[in-house]
């Protein structure tokens, strides 16, 4: 079998199709797969039979498929996905009344080593191409009976991985999200969240479709940041808000802050105070987010109160939010994707 189609935009699909092939058949097939959906050769109904049962046997379309899917008590869906090599990564579906979000992985594993994190303790296994970035959201789409183009609708890539170290796939799938032909995504429903790669923030800024950028701060000094992302090491956090100040914004944009609150570690009204101080002079808005805990994790969840406090001190200065946990008792929540089976939950309950 050839190279998955999905990921592929108009003449990449038209060269796929091997010579000979007039031009409209890239642009055919590019809507059959982005506009449409198709998830099997027999609805490419806009290509002859005979051309299809010639493809069918070489080219592969390239959803992901199901391996295991778990749901949470509040709704909240994870789904271990299997890819084109066997390997299997998480996506994770969020609904709500007024609006669904797709929370979408941009590696297998991650390479960034933080310290609250699970998904740390897989290391990295590899980079997603920009087919099965796009293929994760179709496929959860296809699930639920999701409109891609619809205001209700988010994706955040804040799953699996470090999106800004495949900075290339993950911009191409946004612009196969967002392109009108295709999915019809809104740039302003895609959101992507790094825990800091400085200069890949500069350039994610110069793209001509982006998505909204969010970045991860949870901490409050220089020194905290490095204990608990040791990432800071190389990329400094007094750089990290430089490179933030510089990022060119869109009219309608803020910068969102992630911030993890870990129970007596970074949690405390100086540590608010500080972020607010760290901020103050950007036009940001900040999510807190209470650790969620996970085996091999040496932090604790500070209680509500706390969380409550460190978020009436930064919503003084800025726009703050707390997190509601999602998918927690399924190990679907920020954080805690790490490929949790459903034998191993059981014990973890
Ligand atoms: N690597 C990117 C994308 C992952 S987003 C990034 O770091 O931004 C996942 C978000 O969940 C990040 O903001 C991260 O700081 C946060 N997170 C990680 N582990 C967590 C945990 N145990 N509890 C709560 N939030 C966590």
């Amino acid at each position: 079998m050839g190279t998955a189609l999905l990921g592929l935009d108009a003449s990449e699909l038209l060269s796929a199709l091997g010579p000979g092939h007039p031009a409209f058949r890239g642009r055919q097939l590019y809507e059959a797969l982005y506009r449409r959906r198709v998830s099997s050769w027999d609805q490419v109904t806009t290509l002859p039979k005979s051309l299809r049962d010639d493809l069918v046997t070489r080219l592969p379309l390239g959803w992901p498929e199901v391996a295991a899917d778990y749901s949470s008590v509040d709704g909240t869906r994870r789904y271990l996905l299997r890819l084109g090599d066997g390997r299997t990564v998480e996506t994770v579906f969020m609904p709500e009344e007024t609006r669904d979000t797709i929370c979408i992985s941009s590696q297998v594993g991650c390479p960034v080593d933080c310290k609250f994190c699970l998904t740390a303790l897989m290391g990295l296994e590899r980079n997603l191409t920009a087919g099965e970035i796009v293929g994760q959201v179709l496929l959860v789409a296809a699930r639920h009976s999701l409109a891609p183009g619809s205001r209700q609708l988010n994706v955040v890539m804040m799953g699996q991985g470090e999106p800004l170290l495949n900075l290339p796939n993950v911009l191409k799938a946004t612009q196969l999200l967002v392109d009108p032909k295709g999915v019809g995504m809104s740039e302003r429903r895609i959101t992507v969240s790094t825990a800091g790669i400085i200069p890949r923030i500069a350039e994610l800024g110069q793209a001509d479709v982006r998505p909204k950028l969010a970045i991860s701060l949870n901490a409050s000094t220089e020194d905290q940041r490095r204990e608990l992302m040791p990432i800071t090491r190389k990329w400094h956090l007094k750089d990290l808000i430089e490179a933030c100040r510089a990022y060119p914004l869109r009219p309608w944009e803020k910068l969102t802050f992630e911030y993890v609150l870990l129970r007596g570690v970074n949690d405390t009204d100086a540590d608010a105070r500080r972020v607010v101080r760290l901020l103050s002079h950007l036009n940001a808005k900040v999510n807190l987010i209470a650790l969620n805990p996970g085996p091999g994790i040496p932090f604790e969840t500070p209680g509500p109160e706390r969380v409550a406090g460190f978020q009436s001190i930064v919503a003084k200065a800025m726009p703050c939010f707390v997190r509601k946990p999602r998918g927690r008792d399924i190990y679907a929540a920020c954080g805690q994707l790490k490929r949790v089976a459903a034998e191993e939950l059981v014990g973890l309950r």
